[in-house]
């Protein structure tokens, strides 16, 4: 039996033993792999990097979409960037009041072979009428769209590839300019124990860009290296403020029922652990 050997790091991965390869192949962007692993279930990989598994997608996509969703209040438009497996929408599209979400992909083909092979990740979700799909770099929808949001979510690959340009100074302050008034853009900022760097420069550009920003976290399993760091941007300090009993009211409002969120743990996941504290601090540091 094969195994996939993720290469995000020189010298320390994880090896995932294919039980059935799916789809394996190159998009015009990048190299896509989809297997079923006993433990895991399906698996996604781009480039060399585990994305997503049927087992432990939850926790990833259940913070990254109510954290901020929740934290607002009133969302009624949401911006995607980075749909792939759908996960992140399948999620968002279970709060009843919200109107309206545009899915901003760069690789039409992640989507078209994630609906195959990986089914469970969005459910049907990309169907809902709510959602406008947008096969478009993120970074230039951000710079060029009239339109403006509640949330912003960017759910996208590592910086590394089409997805580096989504951790620059440029889509943060397009991203800020998108943003209503108590507008929140949550993002998926990688592995600090293994990714210090990306944690220091997200701090540094969001810092210059946003008057309220900070992280929240949560631990992946097949993300290796501990907690990952989530990006959290807004031109206002009210969302990231919300009070716990205010969280707790809306999610039971929200009648969501989820497997890893719930109003203590939305709470929690802005506490950093020390290394993250002084990983940031670094970034008041950099001239
Ligand atoms: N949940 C996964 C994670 O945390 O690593 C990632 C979700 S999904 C696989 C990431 C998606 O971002 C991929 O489908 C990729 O094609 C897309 N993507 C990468 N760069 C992009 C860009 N510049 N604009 C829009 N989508 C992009």
């Amino acid at each position: 039996m094969a195994d996939y050997l993720e290469t995000l790091y020189p010298g320390y991965g994880q090896r995932l033993q294919i039980d059935e390869l799916l789809y394996e192949g190159h998009t015009d962007q990048q190299h896509l792999v989809i297997f079923r692993n006993a433990l895991l279930g399906r698996v996604m990989a781009l480039d060399g990097v585990v994305q997503t598994t049927e087992a432990d997608e939850f926790i990833y996509h259940e913070m990254l979409a109510h954290v901020p969703i929740l934290a607002h209040g009133a969302v009624r438009k949401v911006l995607v960037i980075g749909v792939g497996d759908g996960g992140i929408v399948r999620e968002i599209v279970r709060h009843a009041g919200i109107a309206e979400i545009v899915a901003v992909e760069i690789d039409a083909s992640v989507i078209e072979l994630c609906r195959t092979h990986l089914p469970l990740h969005s459910a049907g979700a990309l169907d809902d009428p709510r959602v406008r799909l947008v096969i478009a770099d993120g970074l230039d929808f951000v710079a060029t769209t009239d339109e403006r949001f509640d949330v912003i979510i960017s759910d996208s690959t590592d910086p590394i590839g089409p997805a580096a340009s989504l951790f620059s100074r440029e889509f943060y302050r397009n991203c800020q300019r998108c943003l209503n008034a108590d507008g929140v853009l949550a993002t998926q900022n990688g592995v600090p124990f293994l990714q210090s760097a990306e944690l220091t420069d997200t701090a540094q550009r969001l810092a210059g860009t946003f008057t309220d920003w900070g992280f929240f976290h949560a631990a992946v399993p097949t993300y290796i290296g501990g907690s990952m760091s989530f990006g959290w941007g807004s031109n206002s300090g009210k969302a990231r403020a919300t009070e716990l009993a205010v969280v707790r009211e809306r999610f039971a409002q929200s009648g969501l029922r989820t497997r890893y969120y719930n109003a203590e743990i939305h709470q929690a996941a802005f506490a950093l652990p020390q290394y993250f504290l002084e990983l940031i601090g670094a970034a008041h540091k950099v001239p």
